[in-house]
């Protein structure tokens, strides 16, 4: 069933989408010569190391173990030895502890080894809500889109939260980002069957996908994907800047309004992203880690932009050799998209499971733009998806006079970046209202 065209009531905006890699198939990536693994790639309790420098380790080898229940186990990508375990710069700035692999098979195509494992027969009617649960904590899934929280958490809602809808996030709204476009096409047979087995966890309950229309060729493979299978469903969505949150989406699809503070489940929803469902398929069909993952590599400075998998741990610099990329012309690498994307500074930071593309700019592309007095024309407001009074928000941050009412305000921002885009006097927005939410962060 086809839903008509949606979307969310209040803001939003409408930036450039150049999404020049949406034709291109997603390539398969080779196993680099060393692989650096961020030992906490997710939201939640640190990792516990279990492996020691000079250690062998196959592909899928458990390298560090959940330590809680919000915390997410992690897997070696390729066979291997551990040449040392150290603090290394990872993508988005931030020091973090990593494995260091020298790999045995160095140009190893992931082709051939995901060609040579094998799926086993999968019957849904007998699958236990437990059993898929304890699949998808062992195989360590995390919300794939960039948040990075543990998906056994997230599809483990306490019993006075029911769930009636699951909503499955196509919407791909941030620019240059293509990968979730293309696993939609090219792997939406599995991609269904991982929306079966997450409907199969929840009773049977309604599962639908929301896809922008500027992917129709997505709302087409997926609603033949989805023909005949009870609870699927495709929503064509109006393609508005940031139709993926989980709060808009929710709007869009289901007319609910997740309350201030609030949380999907408390409107009786859980979001996933395409990729994370499509692990959950891998994770219970081939028994499959969360070992790589599909990203978009793109921005001004290549050519030929594309997207490709490759193994959780391949550092930066082995995706700038195939992709022919410049360093010496690199003034901007984003990972995650232009609006919430991070910039990074090292070329030998690791893809974790949350990087869904690697930008590159150049200085045709970055100016650095000096911050003036705000002009009170409200454009921050008007762009707001969440509804919130920017501009005062903003003030009330950098004089470190946060009002007790504005802090529920302030942590309602979803960190979308639409006010910054559209500020004329280009004030740094959402960047305030990041700084606002570490001190009220600190302060609790
Ligand atoms: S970044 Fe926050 S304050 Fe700015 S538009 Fe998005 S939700 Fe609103
Ligand atoms: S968009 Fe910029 S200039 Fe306009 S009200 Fe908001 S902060 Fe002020």
């Amino acid at each position: 069933m086809l839903h008509p065209l949606k979307t969310f009531s209040r803001g939003g905006i409408h930036p450039a989408y150049n999404k020049f890699s949406a034709d291109r198939p997603i390539e398969y990536g080779t196993v680099p010569e060393r692989l650096l693994i961020a030992v906490n790639q997710h939201i939640g309790r640190p990792l516990e190391v279990l492996v020691k420098k000079g250690e062998e380790v196959t592909r899928g080898s458990l390298l560090a173990k959940s330590s809680g229940f919000v915390s997410s186990n992690l897997h070696a990508p390729a066979a291997g030895k551990v040449e040392k375990i150290t603090r290394f710069p990872q993508l988005g700035g931030q020091i973090g502890e990593t494995i260091i692999i020298k790999t045995e098979n160095p140009g190893q195509s992931l082709k051939e080894i995901l060609d040579s494992e094998t799926p086993q027969s999968l019957r849904l009617d007998a699958l236990e809500k437990e059993e898929i649960l304890k699949k998808i904590n062992e195989a360590g899934l995390v919300g794939m889109g960039g948040a990075g929280f543990p998906t056994h958490v997230k599809l483990s809602p306490p019993q006075e939260k029911p769930i009636d809808h699951l909503l499955i996030n196509g919407a791909e709204c941030e620019p240059y980002i293509t990968c979730d476009h293309r696993l939609m096409l090219e792997r939406s047979a599995e991609l269904t069957r991982g929306m079966l087995i997450l409907q199969k966890l929840f009773g049977g309950v309604p599962v639908t996908i929301g896809i922008e229309d500027n992917k129709p060729d997505a709302v087409k493979a997926m609603g033949e994907a989805l023909a005949g299978k009870r609870g699927l469903s495709v929503a064509a969505l109006e393609t508005k800047y940031p139709q993926g949150g989980e709060k808009q989406l929710i709007k869009a699809i289901l007319n609910r309004e997740v309350p201030s503070a609030g949380l999907p489940m408390d409107v009786g929803v859980i979001v996933q992203n395409v990729a994370t469902t499509l692990a959950v398929y891998e994770a219970l069909v081939y028994n499959r880690p969360l070992m790589e993952r599909a990203l978009t590599v793109s921005g001004n400075l290549i050519k030929n932009p594309g997207n490709i998998l490759l193994p959780i741990g391949t550092p930066v610099s082995f995706i700038m050799n195939r992709f022919e990329i410049d360093a010496a012309r690199v003034r901007l690498l984003l990972s995650g998209g232009p609006m919430m994307g991070r910039a990074s500074f090292s070329f030998e930071s690791p893809l974790t499971k949350t990087s869904s593309a690697l930008l590159f700019f150049d200085g045709d592309y970055v100016h650095r733009r000096r911050e003036n007095p705000c002009i009170r024309c409200g454009s921050c407001i008007d762009a707001c998806p969440m509804g919130l009074p920017v501009a005062q928000l903003t003030e009330s941050i950098k004089g470190n006079l946060i009002a007790a009412h504005a802090k529920g305000d302030i942590m309602d921002c979803i960190e979308c970046g639409s006010c910054t885009y559209v500020c004329p006097a280009d004030r740094r927005l959402v960047q305030w209202m990041r700084v606002g939410k570490s001190i009220i962060r600190r302060e609790n």
